[in-house]
């Protein structure tokens, strides 16, 4: 069984707030949101972060990407969104599966 937490999520082992899943990603609620809107999209991969991606997980990089904009529309967030990623303990990351933050409405943090 993987000790990684959004490995656990995604095979169902710990409960999460779905938004959207189809056969490479989850989407669900942050436990601890920082805006309104705030999302984790993840790969059902796991990917350690943005320095261990490969050239095979160029459809998956780019099937995310373009899912962003689709996911944030749906949650009502019309006038755009930020979308972050944090890499490796220097980037403030602590959760060591790769994920994209999907962050919007009025409340929205700075980067600081
Ligand atoms: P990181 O700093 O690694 O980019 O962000 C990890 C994010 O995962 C944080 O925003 C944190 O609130 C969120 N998180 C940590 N544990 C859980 C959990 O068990 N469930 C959910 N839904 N989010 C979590
Ligand atoms: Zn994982």
């Amino acid at each position: 069984m993987s000790e990684c937490l959004f490995c656990k999520i995604i095979a169902g082992e710990i409960p999460s707030d779905k938004i959207y899943e189809d056969e490479q990603v989850l989407v669900f609620n942050d436990i601890n949101p920082k805006a309104d809107v705030h999302l984790l999209m993840v790969p059902k991969k796991h990917i350690v972060s943005l320095n261990e991606v490969g050239t095979e997980d160029d459809p998956l990089m780019a099937h995310m990407l373009r899912l962003l904009p689709e996911i944030a529309k749906n949650q009502g967030l019309k006038d755009g969104f930020r979308t972050i990623i944090n890499t490796g303990q220097g980037g403030g990351q602590i959760i060591f599966h790769l994920h994209i933050h999907l962050l919007g409405g009025s409340k929205l943090p700075g980067f600081d």
